[in-house]
């Protein structure tokens, strides 16, 4: 009898090996030599028993049977045993697991009775970490205490692809922490926590209508995240707030939901008056491939953005300037040009509509779409416009007023939330995981590099501090070699890396695509992180953490360079419309720095990847001066279906989100650390018979050792400083989980 015959009994579970992957399996039958074996996912295999080898199946260890709150304590450790630890919870209606102190929530898509109840609530607020089944009230609880405990504000880091439970993630994480602070208040601070947490909920349909554009593919949407601040102040209540929205570049969609909702939701009275007609009739709308009969949704986010202005105060004057704005953004899009002698207007209807709705005079409105003018030494130089380049000053006018207006919401939203001085804070980052599609673009490249960043930082947290902890505790633990990123990101942000060759190539006035690639090529060939395809094909490849990706150059040049032109700017700051004005005249005097006019040094315009780079490195900032959580998001199919685990399409999350390294990491050090003092209180009564020596530190020795003599799931700590440098002289003990 080998060892084979002993765990290939029917009923006994392994890991099977097939096409590089092990797979949960169990024994179904043995019989003539013959085994066949059904994996947890649900395909058979049949084999020869003399095929079977230790190479092929692997004993599965009973914590992968049985599943496991937190995955490092999975003996089995590897890819599989995670992604099949998420497949049995999810079965179960245990969306959360943890991985030591991160969390994963795999979204439901149902409703999970009683999982956000105010019982559970309740029942979180009262227990610490580890305490009770993993779930997202655990770190808000643990997150809110910390803010306490430490004295250093905090935040909570959310990632995952677009439907994966970020967005819900967030409301709940507001709704626990919205509760808990309140619970010790009373009268009119308790409105405030109340109103802050409104608003911030409230503005969540806006910024999500106004925000994500309908694509065919719905990971277009040209926002990457978001990141809201909740303030506290001394008594623990939260007392403002603030929104940032995160774009990866300057709104290149047309299709956002809110002009479907706009013409889904308003009456025949309010369309005749905002010139508005059917979504057929819009060429901006029609270039989407999705006019479909969504009507009934558009409609309920119309109610809901309508809702949401009004928890936030808007008043019927400035929405109505808003639809305004959105139709005549609509109704620009429909101006058609023909050449006659440069580009020509024939759409004059359109134009006269166009005018009246943003407060432009019609005849300069034409001549800025048609010609461009430059300012020469005092004097106006006019030259005609051919017909894509009138097309694109029409289009970069369209959203240029898009995001103006956008960006006037998110800051009416944060002037409504904004408290008196905050204490602390607590941060929420709702932001996009890494992208890796069959067709890379400069939107993948940004996002990815968003993430590498995020990375860089979760390392340092996860795995540096870990690693300081075991040293100033004067343990010795072998050094896990993490992934470190450093290097990849050097390849992208350092002198000459890929975002400096991005910049510098999209000011040359003729730099192209292709020459950009052929200097990246050049550049950085030798850069172990850096992919030059044996076949030339318009791509360049950068090995990301989570695995290689392959960026095709078409469009980078074109998306980075800011296309807003100061003509533009000019035209709409003469608006007879208050709001018009106010949204330009502001970038206006933004763009020309308070009236002192800077001879002869014409102020390089930023690109949208430096604009981009310098948001997530103030981002990065603020981060690194807060105490992090993760949450980490995975959508379970693609179909938004409750009950179905696409195992492959989980695999895929798994792997781009680093989740195997974090349970090596955690899984390679002592994660649960007790003071001496509170781990012998807690356990002295197992001493009873014996004599009891004075030394803290000693008892706590005596204890350890009756439950394991050999000392490999513990060590001593020395006695620990505490962070702020109080001198608080805690005794530490580690514990290795068991
Ligand atoms: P994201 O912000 O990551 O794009 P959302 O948070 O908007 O994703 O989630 C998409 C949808 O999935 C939600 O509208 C909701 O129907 C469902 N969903 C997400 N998280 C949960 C949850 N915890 N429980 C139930 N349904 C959820
Ligand atoms: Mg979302």
């Amino acid at each position: 009898m080998d060892i084979m015959d002993k765990f290939l009994r029917e009923g006994s579970s392994l890991w099977l090996r097939v096409r590089d992957q092990l797979l949960p399996s169990s024994v179904s039958c043995t019989s003539n030599g013959i085994v066949l074996l059904t994996t947890e996912y649900g395909e058979v295999f049949s084999f020869e028993l003399a095929e079977l080898s230790g190479e092929v199946v692997i004993p599965m260890h009973q914590t992968s049977v049985d599943g496991v709150d937190d995955m490092s304590s999975l003996t089995d450790l590897h890819e599989a045993a995670i992604l099949y630890n998420l497949f049995l919870r999810y079965n179960q209606d245990k969306i959360y697991t943890n991985i030591g102190s991160i969390l994963t929530a795999v979204n439901p898509y149902k409703c999970i009775e009683g999982l956000y109840s105010a019982n559970t609530v309740e029942l979180y607020s009262k227990h610490q970490l580890g305490e009770l089944p993993p779930h997202i009230f655990a770190i808000a609880n643990e997150c809110y205490h910390c803010l306490w405990k430490r004295q250093d504000s905090q935040c909570i880091l959310i990632s995952g692809e677009s439907g994966a439970g970020k967005t819900e993630s967030t409301k709940l994480l507001l709704q626990f922490l919205s509760v808990t602070s309140q619970r010790s208040l009373g009268g009119s601070s308790q409105e405030r926590s109340t109103h802050v947490e409104q608003a911030i909920l409230g503005s969540s349909p806006v910024m999500e209508a106004f925000g994500n554009a309908r694509t065919v593919y719905n990971n277009n949407s040209s926002r990457f995240g978001k990141f809201i601040q909740l303030h506290f102040s001394q008594n623990g209540n939260i007392q403002g707030g603030a929104i940032v929205d995160l774009v990866r570049q300057n709104p290149a969609e047309r299709n956002y939901h809110i002009f479907y909702a706009l013409l889904a939701g308003t009456h025949s009275q309010q369309k005749e008056a905002l010139y508005l007609s059917d979504m057929e009739s819009y060429h901006y709308l029609r270039k989407s491939g999705c006019v479909n009969n969504k009507n009934l949704d558009d409609k309920l986010m119309f109610e809901k953005v309508m809702a949401a202005f009004s928890v936030m105060e808007f008043d019927s004057e400035e929405i109505h300037d808003i639809f305004k704005l959105l139709s005549g953004v609509l109704q620009l899009g429909n101006i058609e040009f023909i050449t006659a002698g440069g580009a020509q207007i024939t759409t004059k209807e359109v134009l006269s509509n166009v005018s009246d709705l943003l407060g432009l005079d019609s005849f300069q409105l034409a001549e800025l779409l048609t010609q461009r003018s430059i300012i020469l030494r005092g004097e106006e130089i006019s030259t005609p416009l051919t017909i894509e380049q009138a097309a694109d000053s029409r289009d970069s006018m369209a959203m240029a007023l898009y995001s103006q207006c956008f960006s006037w919401i998110i800051r009416k939203i944060n002037t409504k939330i904004k408290g008196k001085e905050s204490f602390k804070s607590i941060a929420i980052l709702d932001i996009f995981g890494f992208e890796n599609f069959e067709i890379n673009r400069f939107e993948q490249f940004n996002i990815n590099y968003a993430n590498e960043k995020l990375q860089e930082y979760f390392n340092k947290h996860i795995f540096s501090l870990e690693q300081l902890e075991y040293n100033r505790e004067g343990m010795s633990w072998e050094a896990i070699d993490w992934m470190d990123n450093a290097e990849c990101l050097d390849l992208i942000e350092k002198k000459l890396g890929v975002l400096a060759l991005i910049n510098e190539e999209s000011r040359f006035p003729k730099g192209t695509d292709c020459t950009l690639l052929e200097k990246l090529h050049t550049q950085h060939q030798c850069n172990s992180f850096y992919v030059k395809p044996r076949v030339t094909d318009d791509q360049f490849g950068i090995r990301h953490y989570a695995g290689e990706v392959m960026y095709d150059v078409h469009g980078f040049l074109e998306k980075n360079r800011d296309t807003f032109r100061d003509d533009i700017l000019n035209l709409l700051k003469d608006s007879r419309l208050d709001f018009i004005y106010d949204l330009f005249e502001r970038v206006y005097s933004r763009n020309n720095g308070d009236d002192t006019m800077k001879m002869g040094t014409q102020r390089r315009k930023p690109t949208v990847s430096s604009q981009f780079r310098d948001s997530l490195h103030s981002l990065m900032a603020t981060l690194s001066s807060s105490n992090p959580f993760f949450i980490r998001c995975i959508k379970p199919n693609n179909q938004k279906r409750p009950e179905l685990f696409d195992e492959g399409f989980v695999r895929n999350q798994l792997r781009y989100s680093g989740m195997l390294e974090m349970v090596k990491i955690r899984r390679a050090g002592f994660p649960v650390r007790r003071p001496f003092q509170e781990f012998y209180l807690r356990y002295k009564m197992l001493l009873k018979n014996h004599k009891i020596p004075e030394d803290g530190k000693e008892r706590c020795t005596m204890l350890l050792k009756l439950y394991d003599g050999t000392n490999s799931h513990w060590r001593m700590g020395k006695s620990k400083k505490h962070r702020r440098g109080q001198l608080a002289r805690r005794v530490f003990l580690q514990l290795k989980a068991k």
